[in-house]
């Protein structure tokens, strides 16, 4: 049967300009993005956030607001008004593309008033210890939501919904300060000992009146925008049994499954896994552990080991729920996950995603369309070549070349039910190279020639299938037959 490679597009970056238009934009651009071979589309958090319309729409403050009340000083949020964003989500399935809505169900921003806490400071770098003796403070808490008039729910929420504050206005100090009588929860990384915290007012998942309200809400959302899936944001974060049983109970309602891919932001991969084990309902999480082996590799001036590159990743250890990527809006020069990977080698990383047999690839709108802001250029042209090799020839048997610790390579033999396909793959963070490879008996006593034009010359492809194939320094070259080089 004829499958089409998936290939999923994160269609936002942190600096994108806050001129309301994301949504339209969407609608404008979601036949094209079928024709590029774009299979599901990842969307920012559409609430109401702290920052109003300059907010990317991590710092939630109302979840019934997807840009229809006055709130926040505007009734649209960054992306445009609600209207536009199920318009922009309607388009997008029209063209059979599948649509990921960004959840952010970990904290609360943008309180409308403060409330007098007893507390306890938390050290930062052991969640489990307290620092000095409880005291009152002074925290934001207080969400009213009176622009919305309890219009789809009357639930308000105040700090006994919450674990945790970041500010006491009291003695004006940052910091983590937990509420007297409540525990972070047991069910999250372990890193810093507890890493239930994260950011701003902390959602208490062991209080049953936010929990259900979430549950009503996840419906809500569901009956107004017709996702097809989600991606999750900060799951470490959130007791772990809260997503499991927040998916059985919407798969349950509607009667339908929904693409799940989770946000476990962690290079261990050990904790990757377990998460994987334990809530089955989730269909992938982000290759997070290879994006830092791509940082690694790209700042390692040419000694990184290339033949171990997939090594104890998520696309090598799970591979069927890994969900690669280069990089992201959190890892954005300037974020707060700040974890670049530098420029020369995205197009190699690129191609490790795009053209591997396992894992969904997530394109990153600030490399499609490059972050003048930062200085990141565009890589439309090469994105493009890449996303129609990778729609039309990267299928097929793989055969693996990683027996070099410069020079890497790895073919595919292309299938019955894709005209031509089949591909050779060949990159170095070192100095260039040929490497001797098979690509199978469908390419066999061919020329094939290299797709992203840094190498001029065809190779010759003997009977045997067998052909050796260059890459120059710090490169990668992609090996395809030259009639598919006009579809390109
Ligand atoms: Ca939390």
């Amino acid at each position: 049967m004829k499958n089409n490679n998936k290939t999923m597009f994160q269609f936002f970056e942190w600096y994108m300009p806050n001129n309301c238009c994301l949504w339209r934009k969407i609608i404008k651009m979601a036949p094209t993005l079928r024709k590029k071979g774009i299979t599901s589309v990842w969307l920012p958090p559409a609430q109401k956030s702290a920052g109003g319309t300059y907010d990317t729409g991590y710092g939630v403050y109302d979840l019934y607001d997807l840009g229809e009340f006055d709130q926040k000083g505007t009734v649209r949020t960054k992306y445009g008004t609600k209207d536009e964003y199920i318009a922009a989500i309607k388009a997008l399935q029209l063209e059979g593309i599948q649509v990921l809505a960004d959840i952010v169900l970990n904290h609360r921003m943008g309180a409308d008033e403060t409330q007098d806490i007893i507390s306890y400071k938390v050290d930062y770098d052991d969640r489990n210890k307290t620092i000095g003796d409880y005291r009152t403070i002074r925290a934001w808490t207080k969400f009213n939501f009176e622009g919305r008039n309890n219009k789809y729910s009357d639930f308000k929420l105040d700090w006994s919904h919450f674990t945790s504050a970041d500010y006491d206005n009291i003695e004006e100090e940052h910091g983590i300060f937990r509420f007297y009588g409540k525990a972070f929860s047991n069910e999250v990384d372990l890193e810093k000992g507890n890493y239930d915290y994260l950011m701003g007012c902390d959602v208490d998942f062991n209080n049953l009146d936010v929990v259900n309200d979430l549950h009503s809400w996840g419906k809500w959302f569901l009956n107004q925008t017709n996702v097809d899936g989600f991606r999750l944001d900060a799951v470490k974060h959130i007791r772990f049994s809260f997503y499991k049983s927040w998916l059985q109970d919407l798969k349950r309602e509607f009667n339908r499954d929904f693409y799940t891919v989770g946000e476990y932001y962690s290079a261990n991969i050990d904790a990757l896994l377990y998460y994987l084990d334990y809530n089955k309902e989730i269909n992938s999480l982000f290759d997070v552990p290879l994006h830092f082996h791509f940082k690694e590799a790209a700042e390692s001036g040419g000694s990184y080991d290339m033949a171990r590159i997939f090594q104890n990743t998520l696309i090598d250890r799970r591979p069927t729920k890994a969900v690669t990527f280069v990089d992201s809006h959190d890892t954005e020069p300037g974020q707060s996950l700040e974890s670049w990977v530098p420029n020369w080698f995205r197009p190699l990383a690129y191609a490790m995603i795009m053209f591997r047999e396992e894992g969904i690839p997530c394109i990153f709108y600030g490399d499609y369309y490059g972050v003048p802001e930062k200085g990141i250029p565009s890589m439309q042209k090469l994105l493009d070549i890449f996303l129609q090799a990778r729609k039309n020839l990267a299928y097929g048997k793989e055969r693996d070349y990683f027996d070099d610790n410069n020079v890497i390579g790895w073919t595919r033999e292309g299938d019955y039910y894709h005209q031509d396909s089949g591909m050779a793959v060949v990159l170095s963070d070192g100095p260039g190279g040929g490497k001797q490879m098979n690509v199978g008996k469908n390419l066999a006593n061919t020329l094939l020639y290299d797709c992203t034009g840094n190498c001029k010359e065809p190779v010759y492809v003997d009977n045997d299938g067998n052909g050796i194939f260059y890459c120059d320094g710090g490169s990668v070259s992609v090996w395809i037959k030259k009639d598919n080089m006009y579809n390109l």
